[in-house]
């Protein structure tokens, strides 16, 4: 991988190790492989254009970007200052670049996952962008889409299909009901007639006959006295006092505490109230462990193959379990239920290698098979952890699992893998109308 420095060769010092930099003033047109830009160029201007410049190219846009000094766009398009480990996370970067399944070509979809899963950490960053009526951007993805308005129904789709999550929440807006802009302006209007000529006054209350009426038509000649009654009011507290009431409404008089609230839409003109707004969130986005699954894969699909046996989610598995444990208690049936862990899945990736950590989990779990039957139900619980639900299992069925399971285990110590798992028979009194929890203990035994 080529380190490639555009600007001053001063800025060579900030590598810990002096490492072989190729200078250039500006951007190559032709890079042969990967390269790690380092950017310091003389000016932000020029900066955020070399960013905007490497990613937007089909061909570098994932490519790892340091800038020395601050810009505009920088904390959206850069990787910041290079890292300490600059090295390792290179060949990192390459070792993930060369068992690259995804074509990034094929889409915006695959575009943002191959950028946030080539360079561990990165996320999608939000920012204020006052000018447009979403209100907040992501430059990033915003160079990738023709259409401003793609944006944001596309990185919610994203989130619903679990491939990315909010990593950061960064705001909350509210939107026009009509045209989904955030250009709005927020009025007290009148609650009984609904005009915004509406303003703060200061109001008196006359205790001798309950008068309530602006202090301008209390006051004569210097002194306070009731237009009603005529009373002289002398003291406040014993003569008088302010209600709250302290808003006039300038077409219908009405004197009210709270107005109500109107809310305009500066683009569409549209009068709502705040409680018809649309409310969204805005965060920065990062990877998931199914997006990085998918990324390891070139595919949405889940560590243990479609064929071993039922799929569903985890609500689903959930929902079953309690079922199954009712059903069981009253008819005397017996399941069986089994929790399995790679263990240090994350250290054995960083040992062997992703592409060659992948290979082995693939192999383990097609001798999976051999333990498991097609009418057995699979969820996949985490990244490394995977439950299953083994319906009529006879009691005296379980100590062959458990040996089938303790041989697969031993087989894989040459693999570097290492399998741990957990039995829980059924029908358990324990779990009543809580799963999740009945659950969490269970995977709580592998931590001791
Ligand atoms: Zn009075
Ligand atoms: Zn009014
Ligand atoms: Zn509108």
């Amino acid at each position: 991988m080529k380190l490639l420095l555009i600007g001053s060769q001063a800025s060579n010092n900030i590598l810990r190790h002096p490492l072989p930099v190729l200078q250039y003033t500006s951007l190559p047109d032709v890079i042969h492989g990967t390269a790690c830009f380092i950017l310091d160029p003389a000016d932000p201007q020029q900066q955020d254009a070399l960013l905007i410049h490497i990613r937007q190219h089909p061909h570098w846009f994932a490519f790892p970007v340091f800038t020395v000094q601050p810009s505009p766009l920088s904390p959206y398009l850069s990787d910041g200052l290079p890292p300490d480990d600059l090295l390792i996370r290179i060949e990192q970067f390459e070792q993930r670049y060369q068992i690259l399944k995804v074509d990034p070509e094929k889409g915006l979809t695959e575009r943002l996952l191959t950028y946030l899963w080539l360079w561990p950490g990165r996320t999608l960053m939000a920012k204020p962008h006052p000018e447009s009526p979403r209100l907040y951007d992501y430059p990033l993805a915003a160079l990738w889409v023709d259409q401003d308005n793609e944006l944001f129904p596309w990185l919610h789709s994203l989130e619903r299909e679990g491939l990315i999550e909010g990593a950061t929440l960064v705001d909350r807006v509210r939107y026009c009901s009509v045209c989904h802009s955030g250009h709005l302006n927020y009025v007290e209007a009148c609650p009984e007639c609904g005009s915004i000529d509406v303003a703060a006054e200061s109001a008196l209350h006359c205790f001798a006959c309950g008068h309530v009426a602006t202090q301008t038509d209390f006051l004569h000649s210097g002194h306070l006295s009731c237009p009603n009654c005529l009373s002289q009011l002398r003291h406040i507290g014993v003569d008088y006092d302010r209600p709250l009431e302290n808003y006039r409404c300038h077409s219908c008089h009405a004197l009210f505490v709270d107005g109500a609230v109107k809310v305009r839409c500066l683009e569409s003109g549209h009068e709502q109230t705040p409680e018809q707004l649309i409310v969204r969130s805005i965060r920065h986005y990062k990877l998931t462990d199914s997006g990085v699954m998918y990324m390891r894969n070139g595919a949405q699909r889940n560590l243990i193959p479609e064929w071993i046996g039922a799929h569903v989610t985890e609500e689903h598995f959930y929902w079953l379990l309690l079922w199954q444990n009712k059903l069981a208690l009253r008819h005397q049936n017996s399941h069986l239920v089994v929790a399995l862990r790679y263990t240090e899945l994350a250290t054995v990736i960083y040992q062997l290698g992703e592409a060659e950590a992948i290979t082995r989990i693939d192999a383990l779990t097609q001798r999976l098979q051999s333990v498991l039957r097609v009418t057995d139900v699979c969820c996949h619980y985490r990244d490394d952890m995977l439950l299953f639900f083994l319906p009529n299992t006879p009691a005296n069925h379980v100590s062959v699992i458990t040996g089938k399971l303790i041989a697969l285990s031993e087989e894989q110590t040459t693999q570097h893998l290492r399998l741990d798992f957990r039995l829980r028979a059924l029908p358990d009194p324990t779990l009543d109308d809580n799963a999740t929890i009945w659950v969490q203990q269970l995977l709580g035994e592998f931590t001791s």
